[in-house]
């Protein structure tokens, strides 16, 4: 018989969602909103030290088109964009018929360069239009240069929304990700580091923020008796049924952290000898990644490169997947601006994503380093 497929990230199960979905049930609330999502948020809102407020949404993408209309971004602006990153990040822009203006990658973090963002900035207000927003990206859980990205945000005026959906329970000296912006996001879709099969959050820093954007999200209601409504409204809410699952998960955050620190460390000690490939890891202890998924980079010679990796994987049905393709690299994408070089280029070139599941058991290991013995010891 073949092996069964190793994937790359599956959700882990607490065991104690079936008791909070049950309860949506008994409850009769399967509809969106309800205790469970208070509830949620509130588990959450704790978890970051009750410095923030947090309202759950369906989705991480809902939740970026959420932060994007609070800061007014209309048809015409633009706004500055992480290349490097999942489309997710970029779309709500074009929801809001505003322009991207992408920003290329640094190495060390493989996030927004300061430097790059400083010279686009500079151009799009020569051009005569200053951004409206920075979306900044902590990718695969790796925190973005906070300082530095912030810094320059703040000298220009521009706010910046922190785009935390891989980063959950990463930090940056000692702050967790997801609490440095305007407004920070996190999605909870099955292959994030806790799901609610599908939801995301926005984090806000205030009360009224945090109200305005459920406002939002339940379809922009007047107060009024009937349905009353003078602004655009969306049905962006997490369903109380999801946010039953979000709650069981909850419970097992700390210990996904745990294993996913644990995968980072056997993959760090299965490449140590292997000169062509690094790990990816935290550049000094101000960076410290959930390591969502954990990466590595290839440097190709005539024997290997990502796509001999990935075949090889293939061939022993475990699943690997090259980098995030840089979004001026897209078709949809390839026609707006662009500020870098080609750090972003490069890595995608370079890079794979490993099985990083927190259920990746001993035997998937062996046949994981079976593979790269097979290709580099024999
Ligand atoms: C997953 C992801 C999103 C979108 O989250 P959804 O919940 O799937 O909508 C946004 N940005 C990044 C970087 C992501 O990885």
């Amino acid at each position: 018989m073949a092996d069964k497929r190793v994937f790359l990230s599956l959700p882990q199960l607490s065991g104690q969602e079936q008791k909070y979905i049950q309860r949506a049930l008994n409850d009769n609330w399967i509809t969106s909103g309800g205790p469970n999502v208070t509830d949620f948020e509130n588990d959450l809102e704790a978890y970051h030290g009750n410095e923030v407020f947090v309202a759950a949404l369906n989705s991480g993408t809902s939740a970026i088109h959420l932060a994007l209309i609070l800061l007014k971004v209309k048809a015409g602006d633009e706004v500055i964009c992480q290349s490097m990153t999942f489309s997710a990040s970029a779309n709500p822009i074009l929801y809001q018929g505003a322009t991207p203006v992408f920003v290329d990658s640094e190495t060390e973090t493989w996030n927004i360069c300061p430097e790059s963002l400083e010279i686009a900035i500079k151009s799009r207000i020569d051009k005569g239009k200053k951004p409206k927003a920075i979306i900044a990206v902590h990718l695969y859980g790796m925190p973005y240069k906070v300082d530095e990205v912030h810094a320059i945000a703040e000298k220009y005026a521009i706010p910046v929304i922190e785009d935390s959906a891989e980063a959950l329970g990463s930090h940056y000296k000692g702050k967790k990700c997801g609490t440095f912006g305007m407004y920070g996001i996190f999605s909870f879709n099955g292959n994030k580091i806790i799901t609610t099969s599908s939801g995301g959050a926005l984090v806000a820093n205030s009360k009224e923020l945090k109200e305005k954007a459920i406002f939002y999200a339940t379809q922009s209601r007047d107060e009024a008796i009937h349905y009353q409504h003078s602004e655009i409204g969306y049905n962006y809410r997490m369903s109380n049924v999801c946010a039953g699952i979000g709650r069981g998960q909850m419970k097992i955050l700390n210990s996904n952290l745990e294993s996913k620190k644990q995968i980072h460390d056997f993959y760090v000690d299965l490449f140590t000898d292997i000169n062509e490939i690094t790990v990816f890891k935290s550049a000094s202890s101000d960076y410290n990644s959930n390591y969502w998924l954990s990466t590595i980079l290839i440097e190709p010679n005539q024997n290997i490169n990502k796509d001999i990796l990935l075949q090889a994987f293939e061939k022993a049905n475990i699943e690997s997947r090259p980098l995030w393709k840089p979004m001026h690299l897209q078709p949809l994408f390839c026609n707006y601006p662009y500020y870098g070089n080609k750090v972003s280029e490069d890595l995608f070139n370079k890079g794979l994503c490993l099985p990083s599941g927190t259920n990746l058991d001993d035997s998937e290991k062996t046949r994981i380093k079976d593979v790269i013995n097979k290709l580099f010891k024999e």
